[in-house]
C-alpha cells in the first residue's frame, strides 16, 4: 500500500528537506519521548502554524499597528489573549513573545534597570538561564543572586529565599524552572517578594499545562507576572505569554514590542489560540491530571528498581534522576537510552560533583507518553525499559538496547501520536 505524501508540496520542491521531515515523524513515532519540555501538538495546532498568517506584518497590537490590511489579524490576536486570561484567571495577556526566554528578556525590561540586582534559582538546582545565571545576557547585564534547594531534601529551602531576599533586595524574584519535580508554593514566593519589595516573576513554562488544567495550584492570585512558553505541558507550538494585572499590562506591552520585538508571528499566535482553545476543554484537565498520575507511578517504579530521585519523588510531571549510586554518567546513560529507543536528556542533579557538560543525571518526564493515551499500567514496563537501558550502558550490552529498542517501537506502534 502506499500512503498519500504528507507533505506533496515540500517532498516534490525540496525532496532533501522533506525527507528529513519525514525522517523525523518516523523517529517521534516510534520512540518513548520522555524529555518534559517536549509533547506532540494536535492535528489542529500543527496547522494553524502551517497558514498564510505567517505573510502579514503586524508591529503593534490590535487596534494599533503599525501596517493596514489588519482586518483578520487583530481578531485572531485578540482571540488568543481572551482564550489566556479566561483560562488562566488573569487581567492581561500578551501573546506575542517569539519564546520564552525573549518573554523573559522583556520581563527584566519592563521592570529593571541594566545593573540592578536580580534574584532566581541557580541553573544547576533546577532554575533557567535566563533567571539571572552568568552566562545568559540576564546574568550579565543585571546582578543576579541566586537560591537553591537544600542538600538533604532537594527541596527549595523558603527561609533561604527569604533571608537571601531582604539582604539583597532584588528588583525582580524569578521562580519556577526546568528541574523542579515538586510544586511550587506562589503565595511563599509572594510573601517574601513584598516583604522585598520585589516584582515576583512566576515562569511556568514546564507546568504550564498542569497549570490550566487544575493539575498544580495557579500563580495568577500571587505573581506580579506569570512567563510561560505555549510549546511544553500546554501542548501548543513553540512561542511564549506574558500575562499579568492591569496595572502591569501597560510596562509589560511596551518591554515586547517595541522593547524587544519587531512584528509578531501571526501563524503561531494562530497555533496559541487553538492551543488554549483545546486546553479548556474537560479532556485537557483529564490529560493534565494523568501527566502527574503518571509521573508518580514512574516514579514509584524507578524507586523500587533502585533508582534515587531527586527530592525522593514527585508532584508534578518532571522527575530527576541521580545516577551516581548505578555509577553511570547522566551522558552515558542519556546516550544509551536513546539507541534503546528512549528520548531523555543528561541533567545537573543539586550539589553535582560533575560537570555540566558531563553531570550527574537525567531527567524524564511524562507529558509526551500521556499524550499518546499511556497510562498508569504501563508504567512498569517504561521504568523496566529505563532499568535495562541503564544496566545495558553500564555494561556496554548493545544488544541490550537494540532488544529494548524492539519492545518500544512495538507498543509505540499501537498508540499513535497526535498530529502525526
Ligand atoms: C523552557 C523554559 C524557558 C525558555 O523557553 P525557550 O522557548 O526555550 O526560550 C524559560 N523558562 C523556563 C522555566 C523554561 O522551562
Amino acid at each position: 500500500m502506499t500512503l498519500p505524501l504528507a507533505h506533496p508540496a515540500l517532498a516534490a520542491a525540496d525532496p532533501e528537506l522533506a525527507r528529513l521531515v519525514a525522517a523525523e515523524e518516523r523517529l517521534q513515532a516510534d520512540t518513548l519521548r520522555l524529555i518534559p519540555s517536549e509533547n506532540y501538538v494536535s492535528r489542529a495546532v500543527l496547522e494553524a502554524s502551517g497558514t498564510v498568517l505567517q505573510n502579514k506584518y503586524s508591529e503593534g497590537y490590535p487596534g494599533r499597528r503599525y501596517y493596514e490590511g489588519q482586518q483578520n489579524i487583530d481578531q485572531v490576536e485578540r482571540l488568543a489573549a481572551a482564550r489566556a486570561t479566561a483560562l488562566f484567571g488573569v487581567d492581561h495577556a500578551n501573546v506575542q513573545p517569539y519564546s520564552g526566554s525573549p518573554a523573559n528578556l522583556a520581563v527584566y525590561l519592563a521592570f529593571a534597570e541594566p545593573g540592578d540586582t536580580v534574584m532566581g534559582m541557580a541553573l544547576p538546582m533546577g532554575g533557567h538561564l535566563t533567571h539571572g545565571w552568568g552566562v545568559s545576557a540576564t546574568g550579565t547585564w543585571f546582578r543576579g543572586v541566586q537560591y537553591g534547594v537544600r542538600q538533604d531534601t532537594g527541596l527549595i529551602d523558603l527561609d533561604q529565599v527569604r533571608d537571601l531576599a531582604l539582604k539583597e533586595r532584588p528588583k525582580l524574584i524569578f521562580c519556577g524552572g526546568t528541574a523542579l519535580p515538586r510544586t511550587i508554593d506562589f503565595g511563599a514566593f509572594a510573601e517574601i517578594a513584598r516583604e522585598a519589595g520585589a516584582v515576583l516573576v512566576a515562569d511556568i513554562a514546564h507546568i504550564a499545562g498542569l497549570v490550566a488544567g487544575g493539575a498544580h495550584p495557579s500563580p495568577a492570585p500571587h505573581a506580579d507576572v506569570v512567563s510561560t512558553t505555549t510549546h511544553k505541558t500546554l501542548r501548543g507550538p513553540r512561542g511564549a505569554m506574558l500575562m499579568c494585572r492591569e496595572e502591569h499590562a501597560k510596562a509589560v506591552d511596551k518591554a515586547v514590542f517595541p522593547g524587544l520585538q519587531g512584528g509578531p508571528h501571526n501563524q503561531t499566535t494562530a497555533a496559541i489560540a487553538v492551543a488554549l482553545h483545546e486546553a479548556a476543554q474537560p479532556s485537557f484537565r483529564d490529560y493534565a491530571h494523568a501527566v502527574v498520575a503518571n509521573a508518580r507511578a514512574l516514579a514509584e517504579q524507578l524507586a523500587a528498581r533502585g533508582f534515587d530521585l531527586v527530592s525522593g519523588g514527585t508532584d508534578n510531571h518532571l522527575i530527576l534522576i541521580d545516577l551516581s549510586g548505578k555509577d553511570v554518567p547522566g551522558k552515558t546513560a542519556a546516550k544509551a537510552l536513546d539507541r534503546a529507543g528512549i528520548v531523555v536528556n543528561y541533567n545537573t542533579v543539586p550539589y553535582d560533583p560533575r560537570k555540566p557538560f558531563d553531570p550527574s543525571g537525567i531527567r524524564i518526564g511524562t507529558p509526551s507518553l500521556t499524550s499518546r493515551g499511556l497510562g498508569v499500567s504501563h508504567m512498569p514496563a517504561v521504568a523496566d525499559w529505563i532499568d535495562r537501558g541503564v544496566t545495558a550502558a553500564r555494561a556496554g550490552d548493545e544488544a541490550a538496547l537494540t532488544a529494548v529498542r524492539a519492545e518500544v517501537a512495538e507498543l509505540m506502534a499501537a498508540f499513535p501520536a497526535p498530529g502525526l
